[in-house]
């Protein structure tokens, strides 16, 4: 059954076919480390995660790079307002590179818990300045570049059409320049590949051009080629990225190569919530640690954003948190029952549910379908360790861990009370045992002992 994707660039459905068929080339972008990455940007590094599940379960082997943008990014895409590395830098009164380590750290924190299966090959911006440099350099001996006083632009005229994958009119665009259209510019759709770095700026490498720093857009072409080859086979990013940062992606590769970087282009559509922008001002932007205070597992997170397929908006509520906590325990029982049920099921049942499961994630990773069939197969009135086995055959695409306890990501404090507690009951120490739990429950825990071993839980 072949796996068919999106593919934003044809905006089709398409069957895939890799260039090599023994290894799929993909290419992610990463995120800016300048904060807290916020449940919005998580969504995108599972749906990450889902493409390479899915893509293995199929069969394929991956090589796979992503960024880390820890060279300054400026507030817009379109090389406008703040550098978001230098105004974090200012409001914790550390240097950029200090701040771009922490996020950096706290970023690959948060993949961990949430189990992500993170990409072979993860490349910082600042370890690949001379990758950027020979890029551009060729940019510009191709004739796709020219200098202003500070900055060297990407010359968007010079391509037979910007514009490909959002389908950009240049003219319009052109006609409804922005009033603070930069008159060093030509073309309203150029954008800065080089800059000379003012003398107060911290992040500025030697370079052909004196003291520089490259633009934003640069790095995913310079080192997606780096890694990858000049063509690979997938690119992903969220849908934000479609208008400016794949289009100058595309651009840079064509002034580079004469080619477009990526046959399939797949993007992430936007975590609203309670309908509407998550923003700071509004006060409804939460991050993992945000999630886990409240006493939801990262695997929580990840069971909700299930819940809708990944080219669709999915709204975040605690409502829709608290049921997706109901159904992963709901799972986790299902899978148990099955592992310790004792009914023999006929082989040609499993294959069933392993082709409709297959035809659901092989519809451009149909995850709420796929979903669906498992739910079936964990109802499925006989109960046996063929069917346990199978639900794990299918959490190698979930990610779920489904065959694990709680009573991970809790705080260390909490883990210790727990450690110790166990200690206690081992050595039949019930005075202490109870002293522990109640320790437990004043901290705001359920403490759960069963057969299988003690579980804790946050009350909300
Ligand atoms: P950034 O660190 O800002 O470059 O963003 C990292 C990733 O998160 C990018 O792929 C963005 O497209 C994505 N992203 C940002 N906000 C959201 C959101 N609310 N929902 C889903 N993805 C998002
Ligand atoms: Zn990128």
């Amino acid at each position: 059954m072949s796996l068919r994707i999106y593919n934003s660039l044809t905006r089709k459905k398409e069957e895939f076919v890799p260039i090599d068929e023994k290894e799929v080339r993909i290419y992610s972008c990463g995120p800016t480390v300048y904060y807290f990455a916020h449940i919005g940007n998580l969504r995108a590094y599972l749906f990450m995660d889902n493409l390479r599940r899915v893509l293995k379960y199929n069969g394929y082997n991956l090589k796979h790079a992503m960024n880390i943008t820890d060279v300054g990014h400026l507030v817009s895409d379109a090389d406008e307002g703040e550098d978001k590395m230098l105004k974090a830098a200012r409001r914790e009164n550390k240097n950029p590179f200090e701040i771009a380590q922490f996020y950096t750290t706290a970023f690959l924190n948060d993949m961990k818990k949430l189990n992500i299966d993170m990409p072979e090959i993860i490349c910082k911006a600042t370890e690949h300045i001379d990758v950027m440099e020979e890029y551009v350099q060729k940019i510009i001996e191709n004739g796709y570049a020219y200098k202003t006083k500070n900055t060297i632009y990407f010359d968007t005229s010079k391509l037979d059409k910007y514009g490909i994958l959002s389908n950009h009119n240049t003219d319009e665009q052109k006609a409804g320049a922005r009033v603070d259209f930069d008159s060093e510019k030509k073309n309203s759709t150029d954008f800065a590949l080089w800059i000379k770095a003012p003398e107060n700026h911290l992040m500025k490498w030697n370079s052909f051009w004196g003291e520089c720093y490259p633009g934003w857009h640069l790095e995913c072409s310079a080192m997606s080629r780096k890694y990858l080859g000049e063509v690979f086979d997938i690119h992903t990013g969220g849908m934000d990225h479609i208008s400016i940062h794949h289009e100058n992606e595309i651009a840079q590769a064509k002034g580079y190569c004469g080619k477009i970087p990526a046959n399939y282009w797949m993007h992430v559509e936007f975590l609203q919530v309670n309908g509407g922008k998550m923003s700071k001002s509004l006060n409804n932007l939460y991050t993992l640690k945000d999630l886990e205070d409240r006493g939801y597992s990262p695997d929580v997170y990840r069971m909700f954003n299930f819940s809708s397929h990944y080219k669709k908006p999915i709204n975040f509520t605690f409502e829709a948190m608290d049921s997706a906590k109901i159904a992963l325990a709901r799972l986790k029982e299902g899978y148990k029952k099955h592992l310790t049920g004792t009914d023999t099921v006929e082989e040609k049942v499993i294959q069933e549910f392993e082709e409709k499961f297959l035809s659901a994630i092989n519809d451009d990773l149909n995850m709420p379908q796929a979903l669906s069939v498992i739910w079936d197969l964990v109802k499925y009135e006989k109960k046996s360790p063929a069917i346990a086995q199978t639900l794990l055959k299918f959490d190698s695409v979930l990610g779920l861990q489904i065959d694990k306890e709680e009573n991970m990501n809790l705080p260390e404090d909490v883990l210790e009370i727990i450690k110790q507690r166990n200690i206690a009951r081992e050595n039949k120490d019930w005075n202490k045992s109870d002293e522990l739990r109640d320790k437990l429950i004043n901290l705001g825990y359920t403490v759960k002992d069963t057969k299988e071993g003690t579980s804790v839980t946050f009350n909300k």
